[in-house]
């Protein structure tokens, strides 16, 4: 029935009609031309018309239902018809016959037709349809493509961020904010990221910063949880869907309070050391995906190399400060902190005192003990001030075996009471060389500012005349006025 709705079947509907006209032209004829009603009788009329008719109808079985329905309703009509066309004329049997036969191989061309006709349309759709969906399907891949590429783009935008930061700062504690920021800003829908830095002393992770979103709680496990440890332990970085159902951890008490559902974690590690961790974490299940892990790789991988060389610029600052044998601060270094201390107790009306330090007749103990013994009083002396020094204080070596000494917030008592105690434990602190404890006596010039001097240079030269002082006053002394 299907078949009647395509435009072949409907062009066929037109053919019934057709006689359905054609009888209306007869019985008009037969009213209007009576020449026409004289030969042919009214009844016989109808009856021709109703043959050809029907054999119309045999046609249109025989086209739209097949040879079988043809067949059965010719054969119907036959026996139906018998009588009565016999009765009116014998021949009206034979015409019948004819009509059915011509009718039957119209139909059956006609059938063939549209079978093609309609197999052709199908193919033409079925052709259509794939062309349709391969179309669709290339305009969904392409679509996918380029959002996966606008993705990637964004993302490589934003590591290129993060790289061109981390290039400008040499301080851990800046690498930290910023990798902390920026991978906030990456994964900020899943709400949470931390900075964990290895405590080298207790060989754990120690919390260094947090970034959160609204509604987040704090991190619990400060020492980076069950996740960071595994993490740490496979030195792998770590991507857990549903923290409650990987069968990789039992998650502990702690872990369980902690509102993270799902999170990926990247171990810092330069040259197998581990130097920190970095996780980003979500309340949501499945927040994160293999990509997502890439892109938090990427971000550790920078973050350790901006690490290791934060270190090793401090390291090697630390070296340009500081004296190899004693490891006290060199000259220049003093110089550069005596101007901003002054510069600094000049704009809050502070004082401090300075002491300059010289070993007593030191070339003689090299004499007799050897330069290698003079080293180690020289690094004897420099532990004794590092132990008198209070936190800010700057103790230098400032020559060969000379010392300054830099206290702050001190006055003239006080400093030179500082100077006494330095002095009497210098003496105090044997050196055991070749079996033999020696020490060695220093003498002490102690000028305090502002009282002494208000430039930085002055100050220097007036510790230094009242070293020198100390000395012609018999040596292993304190002159601080
Ligand atoms: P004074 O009491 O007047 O200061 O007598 P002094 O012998 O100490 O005289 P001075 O301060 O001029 O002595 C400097 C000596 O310090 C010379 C040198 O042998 C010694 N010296 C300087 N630097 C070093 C060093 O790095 N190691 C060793 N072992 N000795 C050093
Ligand atoms: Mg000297
Ligand atoms: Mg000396």
């Amino acid at each position: 029935m299907i078949s009647f709705m395509t435009p072949f079947t409907k062009r066929n509907l037109l053919i019934p009609v057709a006689a359905v006209l054609f009888m209306g032209v007869l019985y008009v004829l037969d009213r209007t031309v009576p020449i026409l009603g004289s030969h042919v009788q009214h009844l016989e009329l109808i009856i021709i018309s109703l043959m050809i008719m029907m054999s119309i109808v045999i046609m249109l079985f025989w086209s739209l239902l097949g040879v079988c329905a043809g067949l059965a309703y010719f054969f119907v009509s036959m026996i139906f018809l018998y009588r009565p066309l016999t009765d009116l004329n014998p021949y009206y049997y034979s015409v019948l016959i004819l009509a059915f036969i011509l009718s039957s191989y119209i139909g059956y061309r006609a059938s063939r037709k549209i079978q093609l006709s309609g197999q052709d349309y199908t193919v033409t759709m079925e052709k259509v349809q794939g062309d349709i969906n391969l179309v669709s399907d290339h305009k969904k891949n392409r679509e996918a493509e380029f959002s996966a590429m606008g993705e990637k783009i964004s993302s490589l935008l934003k590591l290129k961020g993060i790289a061109d930061s981390l290039s400008l700062s040499l301080s851990e504690g800046d690498i930290i904010k910023i990798v902390s920021k920026e991978t906030f800003n990456i994964f900020r829908e899943n709400g949470r990221v931390m900075f964990f830095m290895m405590d080298e002393p207790r060989r754990a992770l120690s919390l260094f910063h947090t970034s959160k979103g609204e509604g987040r709680k704090a991190f619990l496990p400060e020492n980076g949880g069950i996740f960071g440890r595994g993490a740490l332990k496979n030195m792998k970085s770590l991507l857990v869907k549903d923290v409650r159902k990987d069968f990789r951890f039992s998650i502990d008490e702690e872990t369980m309070k902690d509102d993270a559902t799902s999170l990926i974690i990247k171990p810092l590690v330069v040259e197998s050391k581990v130097l920190g961790l970095l996780r980003a974490d979500s309340t949501r299940g499945s927040a994160f995906a293999q990509h997502d892990l890439r892109i938090l790789d990427i971000i550790g991988e920078l973050a350790a190399v901006a690490l290791e060389n934060a270190r090793l610029y401090r390291r090697t600052e630390e070296l340009a400060i500081r004296d190899s044998l004693t490891g006290l601060y060199v000259r220049r270094y003093f110089m550069e902190r005596l101007e901003e201390e002054v510069k600094r107790a000049l704009r809050s009306n502070g004082s401090f005192a300075m002491f300059m330090l010289d070993i007593d007749n030191f070339k003689d103990f090299n004499d007799k003990y050897g330069h290698i013994s003079g080293d180690a009083i020289l690094k004897n002396i420099g532990r004794v001030l590092k132990r008198k020094a209070s936190a800010g204080d700057i103790v230098a070596r400032y020559g060969g075996e000379e010392f300054a000494f830099l206290a702050l917030n001190c006055g003239r008592e006080e400093g030179a009471r500082l100077a006494e105690e330095i002095r009497d434990e210098i003496q105090k602190s044997p050196v055991v060389l070749r079996r033999e404890k020696c020490s060695v006596t220093v003498s002490v010039g102690v000028a305090v500012f502002p009282e002494d001097a208000r430039l930085g240079g002055d100050i220097i030269w007036e510790a230094d005349r009242r070293l020198y002082a100390a000395k012609a006053k018999g040596k292993n002394a304190v002159c601080s006025g």
